[in-house]
C-alpha cells in the first residue's frame, strides 16, 4: 500500500481547491478564513508534511524548513514570492510553486481603478458628501486630472504592467516604462517607451508600480524619487509594500509631489487606521485586493493546488520557481 502524501494547507481556501488537494493527498487545513496560522500551530504542523499550500502571509524560512524534514513542495497561492527564502528551499532541493498569470488582468483592473479613482478624486468625493459639505455644483470644485492623454509611467512593465499599458491604449495615452531589460513586444504592441527611471518619473502623469519586491527594489521609491515627480501626478502601487519608503511618501505627499497616491500594499499590512497616510487627504488606500475576484482567487488557489499535487505526484509541475532545485 503507497501512503498518499500529506498537505498542510494554511487557510480556508475554495472548496474547488481543496478538493484537488484531496483527491491525491491527505489533508490538514487552518480552517480559519480571516486570521492567518499561527507561527507556532505551522510549525507543528508541518512536522510530518510532504507538501505546504500556504499565502503570501506565511513566512516559508530556514526556520520553518528546520521543523518539516518530510516537506518536498511549497505551493503559494499569489504570484509574488517575496514571503519566500527561496535559496533556503533549494538548498533543501524543496521546490516552490505559484500562481503567475491567472492574476494578470484582475491585478490590473485595480490599478486602472486605482489610478481613475486618484485622477479623479472619488473617494475624496464620496467623503465630501458623507460629511454632508457638498453646498454647491461650482467651476473649479473637486477638479482632478484627466486620465485621457495624459502620460503614463509603468515601473514593472512584466505580465501585469503590460496589461496596464494595454488599458493605456483605449485611453490614448503616451507610455512610458522602466525595466532592467526593454521589452520589444510590449513596445511593438503598444507604442510604449523604454524610459531610464528618472526620466520617466520626471515626465510621467501616472506613475504605476509593479515591480516584484527584491533586494533591488526594496525601497526603490524614496525621498529623491518623490521629488523628480510632477506637482500633479498620481503614484500609484500595486506591487508590494516595501517598495515604497512610506515616511518618505508622506512627506512627500505632504510637500505636494507627487499630488497624490493610490495604495494597496503597505509596508506592513494590515496597517491600522491610525496610519499616518490615512491623514492625508491626496491617499487613497485599499486593502491588497489586486487580485481580489471571485473568479480570479478561486483560480489562483486551484492552480496553486495543481502545482502541488503535480509536485507531489511526479507529475510535470506547471509553474515551478526554482525547477532547478529539484
Ligand atoms: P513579472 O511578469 O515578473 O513582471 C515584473 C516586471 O518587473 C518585469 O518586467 C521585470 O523586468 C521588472 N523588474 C524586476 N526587477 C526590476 C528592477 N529592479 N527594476 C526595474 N524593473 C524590474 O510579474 P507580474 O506577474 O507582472 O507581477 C509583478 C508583481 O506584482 C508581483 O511580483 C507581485 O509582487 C505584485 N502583485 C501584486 C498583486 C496585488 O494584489 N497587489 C497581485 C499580483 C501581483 P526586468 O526583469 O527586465 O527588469
Amino acid at each position: 500500500m503507497t501512503t498518499r502524501p500529506r498537505v498542510y494547507v494554511t487557510r480556508r481556501l475554495p472548496e474547488a481547491a481543496l478538493a484537488i488537494v484531496r483527491q491525491a493527498c491527505e489533508l490538514r487545513l487552518w480552517d480559519e478564513e480571516a486570521i492567518a496560522v499561527p507561527r507556532a500551530t505551522l510549525l507543528r504542523e508541518i512536522a510530518d508534511a510532504d507538501g505546504l499550500l500556504s499565502l503570501l502571509t506565511d513566512r516559508i524560512d530556514a526556520g520553518l524548513l528546520d521543523a518539516a524534514p518530510r516537506l518536498r513542495a511549497v505551493a503559494t497561492v499569489a504570484v509574488g514570492y517575496d514571503n519566500v527564502d527561496v535559496p533556503a528551499l533549494s538548498a533543501r532541493r524543496v521546490l516552490l510553486t505559484n500562481t503567475p498569470g491567472v492574476l494578470t488582468e484582475t491585478t490590473a483592473d485595480l490599478a486602472w481603478a486605482l489610478m481613475m479613482a486618484g485622477a479623479r478624486r472619488l473617494v475624496e468625493g464620496q467623503r465630501l458628501i458623507s460629511a454632508g459639505q457638498w453646498t454647491s455644483w461650482s467651476p473649479m470644485f473637486m477638479v482632478g486630472q484627466d486620465v485621457h492623454g495624459a502620460t503614463l509611467g509603468i515601473v514593472g512593465a512584466g505580465r501585469i504592467g503590460s496589461a496596464v499599458a494595454r488599458r493605456a491604449q483605449g485611453f490614448a495615452m503616451r507610455i512610458a516604462y522602466h525595466n532592467r531589460r526593454p521589452a520589444p513586444e510590449l513596445e511593438a504592441a503598444t507604442g510604449a517607451r523604454h524610459q531610464p527611471l528618472d526620466q520617466l518619473l520626471a515626465e510621467s502623469d501616472f506613475i504605476v508600480v509593479l515591480v516584484p519586491l527584491s533586494a533591488e527594489t526594496r525601497g526603490m521609491f524614496g525621498t529623491r524619487e518623490f521629488a523628480l515627480m510632477k506637482p500633479d501626478a498620481t503614484f500609484v502601487n500595486v506591487s508590494r509594500g516595501p517598495v515604497v519608503d512610506e515616511a518618505a511618501l508622506y512627506a512627500a505627499l505632504r510637500a505636494g509631489r507627487p499630488g497624490y497616491a493610490a495604495l494597496d500594499v503597505f509596508e506592513r499590512e494590515p496597517i491600522g487606521a491610525d496610519h499616518p497616510l490615512l491623514t492625508l487627504p491626496n491617499v487613497i488606500a485599499v486593502p491588497h485586493i489586486g487580485s481580489a475576484t471571485v473568479a480570479t482567487r478561486t483560480r489562483m488557489a486551484t492552480v496553486a493546488a495543481t502545482n502541488l499535487v503535480a509536485a507531489l505526484t511526479g507529475q510535470p509541475v506547471p509553474h515551478p520557481v526554482n525547477p532547478e532545485a529539484w
